[in-house]
């Protein structure tokens, strides 16, 4: 059962064939018996009590497609009834009062929470150790890094602890780690999923959407957690729309554009080979390739990190020890009390990225770095629209890998930030963009170690594009079968 898709699991649910009850009891089962250190906060009685409540409307045929689905949130998404902590000491004890939107919109689809999942410390990193919680372990090779920041989202769907989950990709926060655990996931057309309720990081950048086995089931939970929403000011005003509408149009004539930058020195051997596999999978379903260039791509790192620090070093100022989480136990005064709090709240990295970010935005700095930074940013997003839209538009989708490298070693890069930051190449500039971006599975990197690492295809495509993301990722997965490889 743990291995079905959710299209599956909704079938046997509303067939009868097993109860929300004893789905989320079997997850749950899952869930204690693995080391991945993927969940942070499980309360089997408040789960068990959501899929009661899914029986009742299973029984009343009041059921949705998502009715009694299991689904684990990434820990940045506030929860009332689960503790929130962003990965972060800061809020190790908080429990908001409220839920997130993503999370009330998959409350009202009537899907059952099996707990809050381990990320980076406020969703800022590629390795997911810079929890506070400790790392999570890659499901293929232990001893390697799952992804970051939502690398407990990627490994406990892999780890098949979860049929699904929420994630947020900020730089690459979804995708990649999607990628290194062999998971699909998307990042939806900024403004698309609320913000309202997950934790900032960079508001500019921020974007909510789902990791899931498949493509299909990527469409229906974006079904569920796109929308309007008033209490998110940069929250997009379209008509609702069903992202599985065109998952069975053929790819016959597709132009996928295949930019030279991301394929240049730094991508490792065995992932081009793997995603050079996928790329003439696509020629074999119909599709052509076409060369593209997207110049500015190298420029998105340093860009990415003066904006990121930026937004969020004004974003974590209201963690001051007064309104949220952790407050010093001794302090002089008042400034030694906001001081010794967020010395004592916060790790390395955060810190760091708030010194970043006040120095950029700092006066006489401001002009060089910062206001730099966003005319680029525009550079980098005329990029794609030069590849992907208007007269000349050379491409329908643009398709590349996602990381440089398969998963590193845990440990590896923990001492070499930029080490790190490097790594985000082939995803920031998509969110500078803010287009949408998937990543499928689509091989093994060559060099096994304690197990197999897994290489993610990154599928691109224009703003509102989703749906034809989905067509593309799904028609490949109908002719492919490495989204059903599991770990051992
Ligand atoms: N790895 C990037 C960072 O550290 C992206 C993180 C994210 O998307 N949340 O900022």
């Amino acid at each position: 059962m743990h291995k079905l898709t959710l299209k599956e699991l909704s079938a046997q649910l509303q067939a009868r064939k097993i109860s929300a009850t004893e789905l989320a009891t079997l997850f749950l089962d899952r869930i204690e018996a693995s080391d991945l250190n993927a969940f942070l906060h499980v309360d089997r009685a408040l789960t068990l009590a959501q899929a009661q409540a899914a029986d009742a409307r299973l029984a009343g045929n009041e059921a949705g497609p998502l009715t009694g689905i299991p689904i684990a949130h990434k820990d940045i998404f506030v929860t009332r009834n689960w503790r929130t902590t962003a990965g972060s000491r800061m809020l190790q004890d908080y429990v908001s009062p409220f839920d997130a939107t993503v999370v009330e919109q998959f409350n009202a689809a009537g899907t059952v929470t099996l707990g809050k999942l381990n990320c980076d410390e406020f969703a800022m990193g590629s390795s997911n150790e810079n929890s506070f919680y400790g790392p999570v372990k890659n499901p293929w090779d232990k001893t390697a890094i799952p992804g970051g920041s939502s690398g407990g989202s990627a490994a406990a769907v892999a780890a098949r602890l979860a049929p699904a989950a929420t994630a947020t990709d900020t730089g690459g926060s979804i995708r990649q780690p999607a990628s290194l655990c062999g998971v699909t996931g998307i990042k939806p057309t900024y403004g698309s999923v609320s913000r309202y309720g997950m934790i900032a990081f960079a508001s500019s950048l921020d974007q909510g959407g789902p990791i899931a086995k498949t493509a299909e089931d990527c469409g229906l939970l974006l079904n569920a957690m796109t929308g309007f929403d008033e209490r998110d000011s940069t929250s997009l005003q379209r008509p609702k729309e069903d992202f599985t509408r065109s998952l069975n149009q053929s790819l016959q004539g597709l132009r996928i554009g295949v930019p030279k930058e991301f394929f240049g020195a730094g991508l490792a051997a065995d992932v081009e080979a793997a995603v050079r596999g996928a790329l003439a999978e696509f020629e074999k379903l119909g599709a052509t390739l076409v060369d593209i260039s997207l110049p500015k791509t190298e420029l998105s790192i340093p860009v990415y990190y003066v904006i990121a620090p930026a937004e969020a070093s004004s974003n974590l100022s209201r963690f001051d020890g007064v309104r949220y989480g952790h407050r010093a136990a001794d302090y002089k005064d008042l400034a030694d009390m906001y001081k010794k709090s967020r010395a004592e709240g916060f790790g390395d990295e955060v810190k760091r990225r708030i010194l970043v970010g006040s120095y950029v935005l700092s006066h006489g700095y401001y002009d060089a770095y910062y206001l730099q930074a966003q005319k680029i940013r525009r550079l980098i997003a005329q990029d794609f629209q030069s590849a992907l839209a208007g007269p000349d538009r050379q491409c329908d989708v643009i398709m590349g890998p996602v990381s440089p490298t398969v998963a590193w070693d845990l440990g590896d890069k923990t001492d070499d930030p930029v080490a790190n930051y490097l790594a985000d190449i082939f995803t920031l500039s998509t969110s500078l963009a803010g287009l949408p971006g998937m990543s499928i599975p689509c091989g093994f990197g060559q060099g096994e170690k304690n197990g197999k690492r897994p290489v993610g295809l990154q599928i691109i495509g224009n703003y509102f594009d989703e749906a034809r993301l989905l067509n593309v990722a799904h028609q490949f997965q109908q002719a492919t079968d490495w989204h059903l490889r599991e770990p051992a």
